[in-house]
């Protein structure tokens, strides 16, 4: 059996947390791998009212096996008996002690050494400086360009000058180190996007700035489009959400199939593009594209994490035609304990497939060892030029 343990990791999409946190309710610890939670922890409008949610959460939390896992290692991982109330407490002693530290301990077990952080939606948005005293880690920024979008609509009434203000946010987030923009339009538009003239954007932006960002599609594809020729020229990635989501998403254009024409077009082939989520549950087609593509690179966040007792399965399949210099782990948590418990599983899982396949001749025991490097830490600091930490 390989032992992957000693590994170091990136971690290629995680979400920032607040210092607030150091003290959590048990449906908090819980449902931080819970996907049934986001239909009120990640929502922009309330999905259902939460009182008629209540029970119904709770049920689902119970019966989720990635809760259950949770449950079991980090009881082992504190000592004490598997059950949420003695687990949430003993969590909230270490952590109330020292964050820091106790982030510390977590990331070191699961050999955590470099975070990409996606600023997510919260208001204010929390810096990596904020993060950074919290988690003692080498932090990266991913600079969410619908984030610019969002704030520049209600102060912004004339054309010109929103999008002229929309270019300073992406000139100010490269200066600040930003490794890459991240784009949700899976949760606004559809990930169908299509070039269209600078006049065909302002003519939308002036029909539609307050209506639904469904009704935005044409303006919204432009800003994607004009934030990709940014990204080229100036090294910088591209971070896609291609996946389902929390129900915000528009989820009959979510597949990542829906962006093939953009990312051949001429104009878009020699941008790199990483597919955060690995097109969940789409992962066969995601994988496919990052094969066929050659500057498209494929993350495994969202399903590692929320999809934990499947991620052998996963694996398969994006290993079948993809090559694997060009997957990157990710989890998608907003919590330690989330991170630590999605790189554990990840590298357990890893290491079943990866043994399994060097049984059956793919690969040598040193290859397959080479190839879980890669995955893991290796490919990450290659893509954005970091130094080994
Ligand atoms: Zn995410």
């Amino acid at each position: 059996m390989l032992d992957l343990s000693g590994l170091p990791v990136v971690d290629n999409h995680v979400h920032p947390w607040r210092a607030s946190t150091s003290h959590v309710d048990q449906d908090q610890l819980a449902g931080s791998v819970a996907f049934s939670d986001g239909v009120i922890a990640s929502v922009r409008e309330p999905f259902l009212p939460s009182e008629q949610l209540a029970p119904s959460l709770k049920l689902f939390r119970d019966t989720n096996l990635g809760v259950q896992y949770l449950l079991v290692h980090l009881a082992r991982f504190l000592d004490v008996e598997p059950d949420w109330s003695v687990v949430t407490r003993a969590r909230n002693a270490r952590a109330e002690a020292g964050y820091a530290a106790w982030t510390a301990r977590l990331f070191h077990d699961a050999g955590l050494d470099t975070l990409c952080v996606d600023e997510g939606g919260a208001t204010p948005r929390i810096t990596l400086e904020e993060l950074g005293a919290i988690a003692p880690i080498r932090l990266l920024r991913v600079a969410r360009s619908d984030n610019f979008i969002r704030d520049l609509l209600p102060a912004e009434n004339a054309w010109p000058t929103f999008f002229r203000r929309y270019q300073e946010e992406l000139d100010a987030a490269i200066r600040d180190g930003a490794i890459a923009f991240k784009s949700v339009i899976a949760y606004r538009s559809g990930l169908d996007v299509e070039p269209v003239s600078e006049a065909a954007a302002r003519r939308d932006f002036e029909a539609h700035r307050h209506a639904t960002p469904r009704e935005q599609k044409v303006f919204r594809d432009f800003l994607l489009c004009h934030t990709l020729d940014v990204a080229r020229e100036r090294g910088v990635w591209l971070h896609i959400h291609a996946a389902v989501g929390d129900p915000d998403i528009v989820y009959e254009r979510a597949n990542p199939a829906r962006l093939y024409p953009l990312l051949h077009s001429p104009r878009f082939r020699a941008n790199r593009v990483v597919l955060i989520h690995g097109g969940w549950p789409w992962v066969g087609e995601a994988a496919a594209m990052a094969a066929i593509l050659p500057n498209v690179y494929l993350d495994v966040s969202e399903g590692a994490l929320f999809g934990m007792p499947n991620v052998r399965q996963r694996l398969m399949e994006t290993l079948e035609a993809c090559p694997y210099a060009k997957i990157l782990y990710g989890a998608d948590g907003s919590l330690p304990e989330a991170l630590w418990i999605g790189a554990t599983r990840f590298k357990h899982a890893l290491a079943q497939v990866l043994a399994h396949l060097t049984d059956e001749g793919f690969c040598s025991p040193d290859q397959a060892r080479d190839a879980a490097r890669l995955i893991l830490h290796d490919n990450a600091v290659r893509l954005y030029g970091l130094s080994q930490a």
